[in-house]
This record gives C-alpha cells, sequence and structure tokens, in this order.
C-alpha cells in the first residue's frame, strides 16, 4: 500500500476507530433473500408489494442502486459472499457453473479465509440460519450421518437450516452437524438421478415436486408453509442468547425461491401469487429481526445489510415488474439476473440516503474485516474490496472500479463505470427462456459481443459494440486480466 493511500484510509477511518474504541465492535446482521428482485421492494419502486420494515431499513439506512449478487444464481452468489473470492476461480459443480445439489461436498476449503472466521478472529459470536446451499462433508453427504465439515468448520459457531433449495431434497432441517428429529429407524435416502421402476424415492414431497428423489425422514420434514416462521423464530433466538458479546448472524431465509408456498397469513395479501406473498413474508422476518433489535436495545450497535442473492425469477406480474426497469431474470447476464438491492443500516454511522457506488456482495469479508480492523491475510478475500467508506458516505480511496459477473452457465460479464460488457450475446439468458420470461421480447437471434451504456439505457436495449471498439477493446483486456491474475482486491495484499 503506498504510505499516502494509507493514511487516507486512517483518517477515514478515525472516527469510526475512536468510536469503536468506546461502544464495541458493531454486531453485524447480514439478510440475504433469495430471488429478491430489485424492484420487489417498496424503497427500491414497488407498490404492488408491500415492505414497510425494509423500507424502514433504507429510511434510517443507505440504499445501494448499483449493488449486484456476484452470480444470477444462489451457490456461487451465496460462495462469493462468504469468502470474497469470484466463485468462477474455481473448478467445481455449483461455483463455476449452475448451482449445487444436496449431494455436493463442502464447496468452501476448510482453510480458507471467511467473512464468518474473520469476525471469529475479532471475538464475534457467528451463526448462519436458513438457506445453505453450499455443500457439507467430502464426499456425498449421508444425512442420516454427521455432516462435517459444513458451516461450522468455515467459521460459524451454529447453524440452523435446510441443506440446498427449498425445492430440493432432502427437504429437512440440519442443526449444526445433524438432520433434527430424524427417527433411525426412518433414514433418509435421496438420489438426483432417476431411481428405478418400483423404488421407494419420490419426486413429490408434501405433495410437491422437488428437484430430486427422497424416501425416508417423515418425522424430519419441514412443512413449507412454515419455513418462514421456523427459520426467523432462530434468528430471533439467536440474537436473544448472543446479545452480550458481538454477534455476527448470516440470515438466508428460503423467500421468494419456488416452490412459493408463504404461510396462510400471507397467501394472498399481494394478488400477485404465491411469489409475491412471500416477498412480503420475507419483510414481515426482516420485521421481527429489527424489533428484537430495538426490544434487546441493540439496533444502535448493528449494522443490518439486507439483499439478495440473485435478481427475481419473473420479469413481469401483474403491475408489478420484479426486477425494476432492468431486463431479464435470475440466471441471465443481463442486470435483472444479478443487480439486487442492497440496504445498510447502522444508526449513528450510516448517514440515511442512497448511494450509487458500484459494489458487490463480495464485498462484504474486506469490509467486516476493515469494520473490526483485522488485517486480511495474504491472498484472503482476493476478489473483496473494502466498502467501509461507501457505507459511512466518505470517498473511498480504493473504490470498487469493475465487477465481473456470472450467469447461471458459468459465462461472465463484466461492469465498469456506465458500461457493461457482455462478451457472447448469445449466452446471455443464462439457462432461462428470454422468450417467456423477458419483459422486453426480442425475435432477434442474440449474437456477437454486447455493450451497454447503463447510464443511458438501463434497460439494456441498445447495443453499442460496434461503434466503440476502443471501449469494447478495453472491457476485453481488463475482463482478460481479472481472469488471469488470481486477485482483483485493490491495494493487493
Ligand atoms: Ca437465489
Amino acid at each position: 500500500m503506498k504510505f499516502t493511500t494509507a493514511l487516507l484510509m486512517l483518517a477515514s477511518l478515525t472516527p469510526l476507530l475512536q468510536a469503536n474504541q468506546s461502544k464495541g465492535n458493531p454486531n453485524i446482521i447480514v439478510i440475504l433473500g433469495d430471488d429478491i428482485g430489485w424492484g420487489d421492494i417498496g424503497c427500491y419502486g414497488a407498490t404492488r408489494i408491500k415492505t414497510p420494515h425494509i423500507d424502514g431499513l433504507a429510511r434510517d439506512g443507505l440504499r445501494f442502486t448499483d449493488a449486484h449478487a456476484s452470480a444470477a444464481v444462489c451457490t456461487p452468489t451465496r460462495y462469493s459472499t462468504l469468502t470474497g473470492q469470484y466463485s468462477w476461480r474455481r473448478n467445481a459443480p455449483g461455483l463455476n457453473k449452475g448451482v449445487a445439489n444436496a449431494d455436493s461436498p463442502l464447496l468452501i476449503p476448510t482453510d480458507m479465509e471467511t467473512l464468518p472466521k474473520i469476525l471469529q478472529q475479532a471475538g464475534y459470536r457467528t451463526g448462519a440460519i436458513g438457506k445453505w446451499h453450499l455443500g457439507f462433508g467430502l464426499s456425498k453427504p449421508d444425512y442420516n450421518q454427521d455432516l462435517r465439515p459444513g458451516p461450522l468448520e468455515i467459521g460459524f459457531d451454529e447453524f440452523f437450516g435446510f441443506p440446498a433449495t427449498n425445492d430440493r431434497v432432502p427437504t429437512v432441517y440440519v442443526r449444526d452437524h445433524r438432520v433434527i428429529n430424524l427417527d433411525p429407524a426412518d433414514p433418509i435416502a435421496y438420489s438426483y438421478e432417476k431411481p428405478p421402476a418400483g423404488s421407494p424415492l419420490s419426486r413429490f414431497v408434501a405433495s410437491r415436486n422437488r428437484i430430486g428423489w427422497m424416501s425416508g425422514g417423515k418425522a424430519a420434514r419441514w412443512k413449507d408453509e412454515e419455513l418462514a416462521d421456523t427459520l426467523t423464530h432462530e434468528a430471533v433466538s439467536f440474537i436473544e442468547h448472543n446479545q452480550e458479546s458481538p454477534f455476527f448472524l448470516y440470515f438466508a431465509p428460503h423467500d421468494a425461491h419456488a416452490p412459493t408456498i408463504p404461510h396462510q397469513r400471507f397467501k394472498g395479501r399481494t394478488g400477485l401469487g404465491g411469489r409475491a406473498d412471500m416477498v412480503e413474508e420475507l419483510d414481515w422476518s426482516v420485521g421481527e429481526i429489527l424489533r428484537t433489535l430495538d426490544r434487546l436495545k441493540l439496533a444502535d450497535e448493528t449494522l443490518v445489510i439486507f439483499s439478495s442473492d440473485n435478481g427475481a425469477s419473473k420479469a413481469k406480474e401483474q403491475n408489478h415488474r420484479p426486477n425494476g426497469p432492468y431486463r431479464g431474470v435470475k440466471s441471465q447476464l443481463w442486470e435483472g439476473g444479478h443487480r439486487v438491492p442492497f440496504i445498510a443500516r447502522w444508526p449513528g454511522y450510516i448517514t440515511p440516503g442512497a448511494s450509487s457506488s458500484l459494489i458487490g456482495l463480495v464485498d462484504l469479508p474486506a469490509t467486516a474485516a476493515a469494520i473490526v480492523s483485522v488485517e486480511l491475510s495474504d491472498g484472503a478475500a482476493p476478489d473483496s474490496f473494502n466498502i467501509l467508506p461507501d457505507l459511512l458516505g466518505k470517498p473511498n480511496p480504493n473504490p470498487r472500479d469493475h465487477l465481473v459477473v456470472m450467469s447461471g452457465k458459468g459465462d461472465l460479464a463484466i461492469l465498469q463505470g456506465p458500461w457493461k460488457y457482455i462478451p457472447d450475446l448469445s449466452v446471455a439468458d443464462g439457462w432461462s427462456s428470454w422468450s417467456k420470461k423477458a419483459p422486453h421480447r426480442n425475435a432477434t437471434k442474440l449474437i456477437g459481443a454486447g455493450l451497454y451504456n447503463l447510464a443511458e439505457d438501463p434497460g439494456e436495449n441498445t447495443n453499442l459494440a460496434g461503434e466503440n471498439p476502443e471501449t469494447v477493446q478495453r472491457l476485453v483486456t481488463l475482463l482478460d486480466s481479472v481472469q488471469s491474475n488470481p486477485t482483483t482486491r485493490s491495494p493487493r495484499p
């Protein structure tokens, strides 16, 4: 680090560090919704879906308008959020393409620096509650046995949640290393390959068609309509029993991922269907977390971040645009796939307002390290930028200059300034069908490279690649450099 840069950073952090010395490090809660689009939230423009608690967070905090998941699907974004590394740097299914099934081994190496480990070093109690989707064990996990290594081996003191997605078998809860309420006389069997005729393995669990087949574990299975209540209760309980120490809660609700089965309390509330009702259910969960902080008088010493792991899976519902003005849906390289809501509230530190800084969920590890003054080791969180100055409304001496995003099929695009470069438009739709789901139906087959000026054309309608060869070349070179260098963090460790 240059001496002047170091001085600048020190100057910008000094008031914070002084405050921390008197108040201690803040609790940190990251709430990561599932498939929640940029436009699903009231403070981002939704009118048909009511999200008063999330809107309240934005009213008292900072709302980012150019925040991105590192991928347009679940597993790779969650990997990057917890490790600060672009997932496609690892050659593993679920990281460089697609998402993990529940038969995946643990995808985060146990010797890797992680967001929860950074905070453990600073004396935090750490908990992960909700969707995991990052695998268990060293090979295909046996859900009747210890699920080790898992969240506890990559930095969490506590884990409660479910293995993969709410539409994937096995549909059971795991606490720490074990499936809970499992009757040994009714062991869990599961497969993601079609079983032979006559097998007891079934795709239908609780009358819903799932991804994969399972049998057994009947006493351990969750009820879809109770998922939000159960996960929220666990999150509130985690805060309650860790209120005396600084804590880090990674709360990953299943809302609003398919199958869209909200609790009866929320069913039909929006008139837009189950997915939209689940967004209101998620807002309720956020409200319960905030209410708990108020009740325990922890709100003033807690940084709360709300975001989503990728864009919404639908482009349009009646009078509602889940991904706001942005083109495309989950899994796609278009903005609707990866531009997500991102709100941060930290009373007394974060000045309420909006920020157009380019940030990524991959930035959380380096930012957390800066908050608690832990120095990242060489090579740790290699793609993670410290965005604490952005949160605090101060000039960032090392701002994120560009960001790489990945589709559900593992293809990349790069964002820099107003520009978005997609090297191969023929794969920009990820695994989603463009013609069925896109708001701007486009009969023309997309070919070649795409260059869009997002400041002037947020809907990515006009390809400017042909008339801007120099910008294209610059972004080709930049993307090559990001791919060929093991780190993008500046200053490099
Ligand atoms: Ca997701």
